[in-house]
């Protein structure tokens, strides 16, 4: 590279808020360390974010070496609703994105010189080879979730997975010990994914997943949103099959650092929903540790049945709690989103916030949160954790499952809710987590052992720290 001229990257997460929060922590943490950062949205969701409060700002306002720009994603407005949206968006994607990203590319001044995409859009590492610069795969998940996720091929050979019938759901089955993935402890094969629960041999996320997984091979990095202390094992093993992983996490924790250290700007508050800036106030005014946070990422649907027994077990629990129920989370609840019986909402009025979505990390690192009822996605696993909150785990997709088998099991931080939803079992769950008891002070112990491991690992001098500045040097030295 000249002297004086910047590496420049061009940055592509998939549509939803688990892969573009992460990919915008990457792309601000490159950009304060003087990477030149092109960040591409669909236009639908440009759109969605110029409406936000603040986002619009953040979209038009010019910063030097960082702009946005925006792709179609091909998708008709009717397919946006229906129930397999994700599986709709994803083929679209990859029939609609290459051609125009590699135009971007090509109109790009500077020169873009590598293209850094998060996963289940590998179509984009085609766009790099034709424009004949080096890739990145963000990879959203954990080290374990990504380890168990390129063994879904094996599972699938050996005969794992699809399952033969229905009962092998409930028979017992999904405890078989695997314990041939390198770097992770045995766990049962129903923890590993998902996936392995199809019954249907031509399963399409199935197929989607493993190809996504193995595809990162062809990148030329892969950089993931953990810390090397908090999964060394399971590193340890990747690293010995993937020559350049960067481990540059929690992102939320490195991106606060650098806000904090290199002065750099945020584009913090560039969400997809509307935040409720009230529950913060509501916050403020509970004792310490006091309030039970419950959310279940951007993308889960759950049942009018299950709604009412976590809803009732909650108000059981006689705590505090501020619960974000998203729009489109119950399913078939229509305009009545929430659905929540009246009798619920009388009797918890002054001891619940419900919020149709909030700023997370934000909410999190409040001092009155003292737990968190999860779904276990990564993105908030890696928040809780930095955030120091112990969990409770209500995993239902992809690598949910093994996150929740780690948070309890590994790092000692969380319990686990069964499938299906019961009210006395969230109560429990929530006396053992919040109350005096010595596994909840355990876990307490331990959660502030791994906030403090993941505020090292992002300071100046720590693991992720360095593992940052490794990247940037690549992307220098590949240019
Ligand atoms: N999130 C948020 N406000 C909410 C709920 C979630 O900002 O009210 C953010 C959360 O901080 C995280 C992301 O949405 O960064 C969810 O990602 P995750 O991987 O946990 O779950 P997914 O949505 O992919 O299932």
């Amino acid at each position: 590279m000249g002297e004086g001229r910047r590496p420049h990257a061009m940055m592509f997460p998939f549509p939803c808020s688990g892969h573009i929060n992460p990919t915008l922590k990457l792309a601000e943490l490159l950009h304060s360390r003087g990477v030149h950062v092109t960040f591409v949205n669909t236009e639908h969701n440009h759109e969605r974010l110029l409406r936000r409060r603040g986002g619009g700002g953040a979209l038009r306002g010019r910063r030097e070496g960082f702009r946005f720009e925006s792709v179609p994603d091909g998708l008709r407005d009717d397919e946006r609703h229906a129930p397999d949206s994700t599986v709709r968006l994803y083929l679209s994607l990859r029939r609609t994105c290459a051609a125009p990203l590699a135009e971007l590319a090509r109109r790009a001044s500077p020169p873009v010189t590598c293209v850094v995409l998060s996963g289940l859009v590998s179509f984009a590492l085609d766009v790099a080879d034709e424009l004949a610069v080096p890739s990145f795969v963000l990879w959203g998940t954990s080290a374990c979730g990504f380890a168990c996720t390129l063994r879904l091929r094996q599972l699938r050979q050996r005969g794992y997975t699809p399952l033969k019938d229905e009962s092998y759901l409930t028979n017992g089955y999904l405890d078989t010990p695997i314990d041939w993935i390198a770097g992770v402890p045995t766990v049962r094969l129903g923890d590993i994914s998902s996936f392995v629960r199809t019954l249907d041999p031509t399963s399409f996320a199935l197929r989607v997943e493993e190809d996504e997984a193995n595809s990162c091979a062809r990148a030329d990095g892969l950089i993931l949103n953990t810390f090397d202390s908090l999964e060394s094992d399971v590193l340890d093993a990747l690293r010995a099959e993937f020559p350049r992983v960067y481990t540059i996490g929690p992102l939320a924790a490195a991106a606060a650092a650098a806000t904090h250290i290199d002065r750099a700007p945020t584009t913090n508050g560039l969400s997809l929903w509307e935040e409720d800036a009230a529950c913060v106030a509501w916050l403020d005014a509970h004792p310490a540790g006091s309030v039970l946070y419950v959310s279940f990422g951007s993308l889960t649907v759950m049942s009018p049945d299950a709604l009412a027994e976590l809803a009732w077990g909650l108000a059981d629990s006689r705590r505090p709690f501020l619960w974000v129920i998203r729009p489109g989370l119950v399913a078939g609840a229509g305009d009545n989103h929430h659905a929540l019986p009246e009798k619920f909402i009388e009797d918890t009025k002054d001891r619940c916030f419900i919020a149709e979505w909030c700023a997370q990390e934000q909410v999190l690192r409040h001092g009155a949160v003292g737990g968190f009822l999860t779904h276990s996605g990564w993105n908030s696993t890696a928040e809780s954790i930095w955030a120091g909150v112990a969990m409770i785990c209500w995993p239902g997709f992809a690598d949910q499952y093994i996150n929740s088998r780690y948070v309890r099991d590994e790092w000692g931080i969380g319990l686990r809710l069964d499938e299906e939803l019961r009210r006395e079992q969230v109560t429990a769950h929530v006396e053992e987590l919040m109350g005096g008891g010595q596994r909840g002070e355990e876990m307490r112990r331990s959660a502030a052992r791994w906030k403090a491991a993941a505020e090292a690992a992002t300071a100046k001098g720590g693991s992720s720290y360095g593992s940052l500045d490794k990247l940037v040097e690549q992307l220098r030295r590949l240019e």
